[in-house]
C-alpha cells in the first residue's frame, strides 16, 4: 500500500543538523512533508501512528543507536526504506547498517544534506520497484494456483466458489460475484458471491438484464466502473448495495465467443482505482474459468449419460445394480430393512401393436412421470429394462413397501393417459415386492424374489401387487391335494421339510423340490407308471436336491462363470445323498434315480457319464422335470423363461441332454395344461 502524501520521518538528535536537512528538502524537494523526532523510541512510536514513505535515521542517537532502531523496525515487519546517516570515519558502521536492512547510507561530509533529497528519492524508487516486482510475482503465483485448482475441479458449484474467493484475494477486493448462464436455460442466471451479501441461486432473467454486470456480458470485454452509485444502470444490478463504490466486470468467453457468464469484483481494499494489471489478472482468470466450467459441464453430462436411461431419465439398469449393492451394504451395517419393487407394464405389447413402438416409448415416459410422483425423493426409480422398472425403497419394511406399491398401481390405473395424437389410453402395471433381509439376503436374491412376486401378481390377473412372502410356492403345475396326501406320511413330511429347508438356502431354489414333486405326479400319470414306480419317483423327487446342501451358497448364488474347482464341487453334490441314505431299506432302492439325475442322454453328464438307457429310467424322468423347473425359475446368471421358451429349450436338447420320449411326454403335459389356463 502506498502513502497518499510524500511523508518522511527524520530521526536526528541534533537540532542544528535537523534544521539543515529540513532546509535542504524545502529547497530541493518541497513536496516531501517531514516529521522530525530526536531519538529511537520516538521514531518507533511515530512509525506506529502514521504512514511514512521512508525514514532518515541518524546512527549516533541517545538511548538507542541507529542500528538498534533499524533492527527494531525490521523485526516489526515494516518494509519501508531506511537511509542511515553516519559520522565521518564510520564506514564500517555503514556496512553493518546495510546488512541490517538499510536501503542506503550517507556519510556526514561537508554539505552532505544537499545530496540527501536525491538519495532518498532513489531509495524510494528502488523500494517501489522491488515491492512491485514482489507483488507481481506473488500475484502470478496465486493466479496460477487458483487457475490450477479450478481447472481440476469437476463440480460447478465448488469451482465457482473457488473462483470468486480466488478473484477476491488476487485483486484484493471486498467482494466478488459470479454470474453464470445455464446452457439449458439461457433466460436465467445462476449467481454465486463472496464477501457480498447476495443470496446464491438461480434467478429469472438473463445476465443481459443484470444492470451494470450486463455491460460486460453484452460488450464481451472487461468493464471498469469507478463510481457505480452514480451510474444509471446501478439500480438494476444484482447486489447493488450502498457500500459498493467501484466494480471490475469481466466476461467468461467460451468457444465461439459465447459469453458463459460474468465475473465481477468490487471495492479495492486499498481504495485505489482498478489498474490495468487488475484487468489483465482477472481476464486471465476468467479465461481459465470458462474452460474449467466447460470441462466440468462436459464431465457432468458424461456422468449423467452413464448412469441414467436415455428415454425416461430414470437410473439405468447398471446404476440400479450398483445402488442396490450400496443399499444392501448400508442396510446390513445399520440393521435397517429396505424394500425393492419390480414393476412390469401389463399387456404392453398391445400398446405397441395398436399404436406403434414410438408411441409406446412416449407412453413409457408418461408412465415414469406418474411413478416418480408416487414415490419419495429418497426412493430410487430405475428402468430395469424394456417396460420393466425397479424401485429401491430405503428404510422401508414390507408393510411400507406394500403401501407404496399400491399407491403406484392405483395412480397408474387411474391416470388418464393420452397418446400424442390425443387418443385416450388405459395403462396398468403389476408390481412384485421383496424386502431385505426378510425375503432375501443378497442383491441378486432380492431381485429374484421381487421377480417371483411379480410373476405371481401377473398370474393372478395383472393390475395388482404381489408380495414375495405371500407368493404361493407353485403357481403353475401345482397339485396341492396329492401333495397333502403324500405328506400325511410323517417320514415323507419330515423329508419334505428337510428338502424345503435346503432349497431355501438360496431364493433360486425356493420351493423347487415341491414343484418337481408335483410335476412328477402328473408325469407319473402321463407315463402310466406302476404304483411302486410312482412311489419311488416321489421319494426320489424329495431326495434329489438334498445333495445341494454340500454346495456353498457363494457358488449357488454366483453370477459369473464358475471355476473348475467350483464346477467340481457342484458335480459332487449327488454323492452326499448316497452317503446319507446308504443302508436304509426304505431309501436305498431309489438311490440310482437320485444319484444319476444329472447324467445326460449323450453321456456327457455327471457323476458317471452314463449314456442313454444306461441311465436309470427314473433318473431320466427327474432330469427332465428338474431342468424344466430350473428353466422357468430365475437363476443368478439368467432371467426366468416363459413356459413356451422353456418348452423350446427342452425340445432343443432332446436326444442330447434328455431322453426324447420323456421330453415328448412332458411337453405334451405342459401344452395340455396351458390350454386349461
Ligand atoms: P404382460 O407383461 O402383462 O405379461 O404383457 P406384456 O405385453 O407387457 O408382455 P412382456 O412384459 O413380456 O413384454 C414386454 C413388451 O413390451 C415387449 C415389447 O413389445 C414391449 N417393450 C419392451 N421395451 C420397450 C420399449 O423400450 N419401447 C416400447 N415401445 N416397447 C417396449
Ligand atoms: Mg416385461
Ligand atoms: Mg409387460
Amino acid at each position: 500500500m502506498r502513502p497518499e502524501s510524500r511523508h518522511l520521518l527524520l530521526v536526528e538528535d541534533s537540532p542544528d543538523q535537523s534544521e539543515l536537512i529540513l532546509r535542504a528538502f524545502r529547497r530541493k524537494n518541497p513536496e516531501f512533508k517531514i516529521t522530525a523526532v530526536e531519538n529511537g523510541p520516538a521514531c518507533l512510536d511515530a512509525l506506529r501512528d502514521a504512514t511514512f514513505e521512508a525514514v532518515l535515521l541518524d546512527f549516533s542517537l541517545p538511548r538507542m543507536t541507529g542500528l538498534e532502531v533499524l533492527s527494531q523496525i525490521r523485526e516489526q515487519g515494516m518494509k519501508l526504506p531506511v537511509i542511515m546517516i553516519t559520522g565521518q570515519g564510520d564506514e564500517a558502521v555503514a556496512v553493518k547498517a546495510m546488512k541490517a536492512g538499510a536501503s542506503d547510507y550517507i556519510i556526514k561530509t561537508k554539505n552532505y544534506f544537499e545530496t540527501l533529497p536525491m538519495v532518498v528519492e532513489n531509495a524510494v524508487k528502488k523500494h517501489r520497484l522491488v515491492t512491485d516486482l514482489e507483488e507481481a510475482s506473488s500475484r502470478a503465483r496465486r493466479l496460477y494456483e487458483v487457475s490450477l485448482s479450478i481447472t481440476k475441479e469437476r463440480k460447478i458449484d465448488v469451482l465457482a466458489r473457488t473462483l470468486i474467493r480466488g478473484a477476491n484475494q488476487l485483486i484484493k477486493t471486498q467482494g466478488a460475484v459470479l454470474l453464470i448462464v445455464p446452457p439449458d436455460q439461457p433466460e436465467t442466471t445462476v449467481i454465486f458471491s463472496d464477501g457480498v451479501d447476495i443470496q446464491a441461486g438461480t434467478f429469472n432473467g438473463s445476465i443481459a438484464s443484470a444492470g451494470l454486470f450486463g455491460s460486460a456480458y453484452l460488450e464481451k470485454r472487461p468493464v471498469v466502473i469507478e463510481a457505480v452509485q452514480e451510474h444509471s444502470r446501478w439500480g438494476a444490478t444484482p447486489a447493488h448495495q450502498p457500500f459498493l463504490r467501484q466494480i471490475l466486470a469481466v466476461p467468461l468467453l467460451q468457444p465461439g465467443e459465447i459469453v458463459g457468464g460474468v465475473l465481477v469484483v468490487g471495492n479495492k481494499l486499498n481504495g485505489e482505482p482498478f489498474s490495468p494489471e487488475d484487468v489483465d489478472t482477472l481476464s486471465t482468470l476468467t479465461m481459465h474459468a470458462a474452460t474449467a466450467i466447460d470441462n466440468a459441464r462436459f464431465m457432468a453430462e458424461m456422468e449423467t449419460r452413464a448412469t441414467t436411461d436415455g428415454l425416461t431419465g430414470c437410473l439405468n439398469h447398471r446404476e440400479m445394480q450398483g445402488r442396490l449393492d450400496q443399499e444392501v451394504e448400508r442396510s446390513t451395517r445399520y440393521g435397517k430393512d429396505f424394500s425393492f419393487l419390480m414393476i412390469d407394464v401389463d399387456h404392453f405389447k398391445l400398446v405397441n401393436d395398436s399404436h406403434g413402438h414410438p408411441i409406446g416409448d412416449v407412453m413409457l415416459k408418461s408412465l415414469v412421470a406418474v411413478i416418480q410422483k408416487s414415490v419419495r425423493t429418497v426412493d430410487l426409480l430405475a428402468r430395469y429394462g424394456g417396460e420393466e422398472f425397479a424401485v429401491i425403497l430405503p428404510e422401508t419394511s414390507q408393510a411400507g413397501a406394500e403401501r407404496v406399491a399400491e399407491r403406484i398401481r392405483k395412480a397408474i390405473d387411474e391416470s388418464p393417459f393420452t397418446t400424442p395424437s390425443g387418443h385416450p389410453l388405459h395403462l396398468s402395471v403389476s408390481i412384485g415386492i421383496a424386502s431385505f433381509p426378510t425375503d432375501a439376503n443378497s442383491r441378486l436374491a432380492l431381485i429374484s424374489a421381487a421377480d417371483q412376486a411379480l410373476f405371481s401378481a401377473k398370474n393372478e390377473g395383472r393390475n395388482r401387487i404381489g408380495c414375495y412372502s405371500k407368493t404361493p410356492v407353485s403357481v403353475l403345475e401345482n397339485d396341492q391335494a396329492r401333495l397333502m396326501t403324500l405328506l400325511e406320511d410323517p417320514t415323507l413330511k419330515g423329508l419334505a421339510d428337510l428338502a424345503a429347508g435346503i432349497d431355501a438356502r438360496t431364493p433360486y431354489f425356493r420351493g423347487h423340490t415341491q414343484k418337481v414333486l408335483q410335476l412328477g405326479f402328473k408325469m407319473a400319470d402321463a407315463l402310466n407308471l406302476s404304483e411302486p414306480d410312482k412311489q419311488n419317483l416321489q421319494l426320489a423327487s424329495l431326495l434329489h436336491n438334498i445333495g445341494t446342501a454340500s454346495i456353498p451358497e457363494s457358488i449357488l448364488n454366483k453370477w459369473g462363470p464358475l471355476t473348475l474347482e467350483e464346477r467340481r464341487t457342484i458335480q459332487a453334490h449327488p454323492l452326499l445323498v448316497e452317503m446319507l441314505i446308504k443302508g436304509s431299506d426304505r431309501f436305498e432302492s431309489v438311490l440310482p434315480a437320485v444319484l444319476y439325475h444329472h447324467e445326460r442322454y449323450d453321456g456327457k453328464g455327471y457323476p458317471k457319464g452314463l449314456r442313454g438307457e444306461e441311465i436309470p429310467f427314473l433318473a431320466r424322468v427327474i432330469s427332465v422335470i428338474d431342468a424344466y423347473q430350473a428353466l422357468v425359475s430365475v437363476r443368478p446368471y439368467r432371467p426366468r423363461l416363459t413356459r413356451e421358451q422353456a418348452i423350446l429349450e427342452l425340445k432343443k436338447n432332446s436326444g442330447t441332454q434328455f431322453d426324447p420320449q420323456l421330453v415328448e411326454a412332458l411337453v405334451g403335459l405342459l401344452e395340455e395344461s396351458s390350454e386349461e389356463t
